[in-house]
């Protein structure tokens, strides 16, 4: 009995002795798990023009109404970004001026993207040569294809893939759901498109492409792990996951999986804010709480993997650890 009460009150010390490390390491927003403190990359954000924003509309998680125009929403966006020591994003836009704006204010912090749905009636294959020969696009994606009835694998995307490789552009490619009831508003959405699996053949196909899957799959988290397994090439971002309501436990349940199949150093951080600002603190501070993450797990997330995956210079990656 005595040996029993001893143990008990050592287990209460070392207890103590625990909220004592956590209260060091806690953000103030009553969350555990240590805090990561460098620079971060962002991999998905999204930019609008006034014509193609798509708000007001109130924020899936908190019911907050969004601000309902493209200048605004950028501005609120850079600040959030400046605030939390966000060095570098992925911004992308249904074209490049819904970048340009976003350029113009961070310079080098933006990684250009070019998202679309639909790709017999978004992308022009010569416009968009002639757009990665201008520089003009870093990144293809958010390849939304299952937005609009059209799986990963489909033959359509091909001569875009292949123009991709050739000039070392980045492909990001949405994967997994989307929210409750979207067919009701894209008829063409399924959600078997959103299967991990179909990007195989593409990474069989060109082996030189870097490949990230965006939302790791969320549903499919699953079928993502596996194929980081097989594929040593392959990349994920954590978008949406990390904010949107009923998504953390995609978000715990991939990020555990990733660390026992050991490809936790290709999953990189990213938003997916859309037309909420917020939606970056909240992100950050999710994976900020996940207490089975170690320090050194945070920071590749946050910004050593995205680093690795955009073939950051020792000189770019020192320049943003000098800018906190
Ligand atoms: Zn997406």
């Amino acid at each position: 009995m005595g040996g029993k009460m001893f143990k008990k009150f050592r287990i209460v010390t070392s207890l103590s002795l625990l909220l004592l490390l956590c209260s060091i390491t806690t953000s103030g927003f009553g969350q555990t798990g240590i805090q990561y403190l460098g620079p971060i990359i962002d991999m998905h954000l999204h930019a609008y023009t006034n014509e193609d924003f798509i708000g007001p509309a109130p924020n899936p998680t908190t019911g907050e109404m969004s601000v309902d125009n493209a200048t605004e929403h950028r501005r609120q966006t850079v600040e959030v970004l400046k605030n939390n020591n966000i060095v570098l994003s992925m911004v992308d836009g249904e074209s490049p001026e819904a970048v340009d704006a976003w350029e113009e204010i961070l310079g080098d912090g933006v990684i250009r993207g070019l998202r679309f749905e639909n790709p017999e009636e978004d992308l022009d294959l010569n416009l968009f040569t002639e757009w990665v020969e201008e520089g003009k696009i870093e990144v293809f994606g958010e390849v939304g294809a299952t937005y609009a009835g059209f799986s990963s694998a489909d033959s359509v995307l091909d001569p875009f893939l292949q123009i991709s490789e050739e000039f070392n552009i980045a492909v990001g490619i949405h994967t997994g759901g989307s929210y409750p009831g979207i067919h009701r508003v894209n008829p063409d959405f399924r959600l078997r498109y959103g299967d991990p699996f179909l990007v195989e053949d593409i990474l069989v196909t060109h082996p030189n492409l870097r490949v990230y899957l965006m939302h790791s799959g969320s549903h499919f988290y699953e079928r993502t792990a596996m194929l980081m397994v097989q594929y040593p090439n392959l990349y994920s971002d954590i978008a949406i996951l990390n904010w949107y309501t009923n998504a953390e436990v995609f978000l715990i349940q991939f990020l555990k999986l990733a660390k026992q199949y050991n490809v936790l150093d290709r999953v990189m951080f990213g938003t997916d804010q859309m037309i909420w600002p917020e939606a970056i603190e909240m992100a950050i501070a999710k994976v900020q709480s996940l207490d089975f993450l170690t320090l050194e797990e945070k920071a590749g997330i946050f910004y050593m993997n995205a680093a690795r995956f955009l073939n950051l210079s020792d000189e770019t990656i020192a320049e943003h650890h000098e800018q906190e």
